[in-house]
């Protein structure tokens, strides 16, 4: 799943292509995709002729604040990315006009959704699961979305202070507690393994029992690893593209994720893979010690 700093790519990207364009159009062969309004032709109606004022990320979530008091939400969930491109319709398939990894990369041939600017160009939604959801709001109502309701400040926002005042009430695996929205927006699995390596943080370890140094190690690592990927354009284990179909360069730089059986870098320890609430974790069982 796109977390933080793959979110924080597209939005940078999608910023410096589509701020002041307008919707002229939308298609999509997965109206469910569309949670809000739950007809299509609502939301095609409510849509078209509005300009993009605002692209923000928040915690995971991609807001386009539009004319007209209009807020239209992007979660990519498991394996949506949003691209930036020309595509034409070819046997009631968008085929990328443009060479490169657009057309090649087989990750950004699942468009579901296209939205049609004025200036020819589309944002296209590549989504071979089809887990993404895309919801429209007034402004004020913006914040009453699922995904944005209970978020926590973000990880790369949050002070020292206030990070130990919460992680003093939380009683379950740092891990979790790591990945969990609304202790902390921004991080999934891959991110949350690498900062606790980092840390020299046992993923098991109940977050209230951390001493004071361990969690000032944590935080500091978040935001050490968080600004490195957002750098490196963040992680393409699996789907993730940026809006020019490109992959991110950070998987090339981490430590611990998917390198069970691999020598620990640091201690050369066989690395270990558990799995805490049901997701896979990769530590080293030295430098992480319980
Ligand atoms: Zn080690």
């Amino acid at each position: 799943m796109p977390e933080l700093p793959e979110v924080e790519t597209t939005v940078k990207m999608l910023q410096t292509k589509v701020l002041n364009r307008t919707f002229v159009d939308i298609w999509t062969n997965s109206p469910p995709l569309i949670k809000k309004p739950q007809s299509f032709l609502d939301f095609k109606n409510q849509i078209k002729g509005h300009k993009v004022l605002k692209i923000e990320r928040r915690g995971k979530n991609i807001i386009f604040s539009l004319s007209g008091n209009l807020a239209m939400l992007v979660h990519q969930k498991m394996t949506g990315h949003l691209l930036y491109g020309k595509w034409e319709e070819e046997n009631g398939k968008w085929v990328s006009e443009i060479k490169g990894p657009l057309k090649s990369d087989s990750q950004n041939r699942f468009l579901h959704i296209v939205f049609f600017l004025d200036n020819g160009f589309q944002i296209a939604l590549s989504d071979l699961r089809k887990f993404a959801k895309v919801e429209l709001y007034s402004q004020e109502e913006l914040n009453l979305a699922s995904t944005l309701k209970n978020l926590g400040k973000d990880a790369l926002k949050i002070s020292l202070e206030e990070f130990t005042k919460k992680s003093k009430n939380q009683k379950g695996k740092i891990k979790q507690v790591l990945m969990e929205q609304s202790f902390i927006a921004g991080i999934g699995n891959i991110y949350a393994d690498e900062i606790l390596f980092r840390a020299k943080v046992n993923p098991q370890t109940p977050t209230n029992e951390l001493k004071k140094n361990k969690i000032k190690a944590i935080h500091k690592a978040m935001q050490a690893i968080l600004k490195m990927a957002i750098k490196e354009g963040g992680t393409s284990f699996s789907d993730f593209r940026n809006p020019d179909g490109e992959k991110g360069n950070f998987g090339n730089f981490t430590k611990v994720y998917r390198k069970t059986g691999q020598d620990c870098p640091r201690c050369k320890t066989k690395m270990k893979r558990i799995k805490i609430g049901g997701r896979s974790t990769h530590f080293c069982p030295k430098c992480q010690k319980l």
